[in-house]
């Protein structure tokens, strides 16, 4: 298990390794940001450990840097400041997990050996129901192993019901995801974009996935 720490403190970094080390594991250092971003891009690795506060680039950066490349190995913040909004920030960065200095580092390890248990990353961007297949990274469906040829809103409607499969999805609930906007007085167009969707998913095939809940809305199932 190899893991990269991203610290400009060099008393913390080497706290930090030589703890890593006893503990098993292989570890990486990185002083700034930049080249935090670069060695985590340039290698394979199973965690990151990256302080908030950097030169040249804060870990925020860093983390954003990552996610865009497509890397979702777990992430741990260090960060002095134990502020919520730091918090609120970073998670919705995508960060793993939080550690605020000063810490004790049995409480790091033991944060670093949960998400290491978690691994693989839990961030997919595929979704199936029954012979229907969304890749929501590539825009791309396919039912059958056919490639469905559908528009960007025909794309986000399937997305939007494929990821509650089952579950009843209102027409105000689409149009506003689909759309971005409240389409209370109108929801007709969601009606329209639901039948030319129908048209591509289901008409060529046996088994039916989009069904209208009458009054309430669509739900995406096999049955
Ligand atoms: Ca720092």
């Amino acid at each position: 298990m190899r893991i990269l720490v991203v610290e400009d403190e060099k008393k913390t970094a080497a706290f930090l390794a030589k703890g890593l080390n006893e503990a098993g594991y292989d570890v990486d250092l990185a002083v700034d940001g930049e080249a935090g971003s670069a060695i985590a891009r340039a290698r394979k690795f199973d965690l990151f450990i990256i302080d908030v506060m950097l030169p040249k680039k804060d870990g925020w950066s860093v983390l954003t840097d990552l996610r865009a490349a497509g890397i979702h190995t777990p992430v741990v913040f260090l960060t002095a400041r134990d502020d919520v909004r730091d918090r609120v920030k970073g998670l919705e960065l995508g960060a793993d997990d939080y550690v605020v200095k000063p810490f004790a580092f049995p409480e790091l390890l033991a944060r670093i050996r949960s998400l290491l248990r978690r691994a693989p990353p839990r961030v997919s961007n595929r979704l199936f129901v029954q012979d229907l297949e969304i890749d929501t990274h590539r825009h791309r469906a396919q039912r059958g192993g056919t490639d469905l040829s559908l528009t960007p809103k025909e794309f986000l409607l399937l997305a939007h019901l494929a990821r509650t499969p089952g579950e009843v999805v209102s027409r105000a609930e689409i149009a506003e995801h689909v759309w971005g906007i409240d389409f209370n007085t109108d929801t007709n167009v969601v009606d329209v974009v639901v039948r030319r969707l129908r048209s591509k998913v289901d008409d060529p095939f046996k088994t039916k996935l989009v069904h209208t809940i009458r009054g309430v809305g669509y739900v995406l199932k096999a049955e």
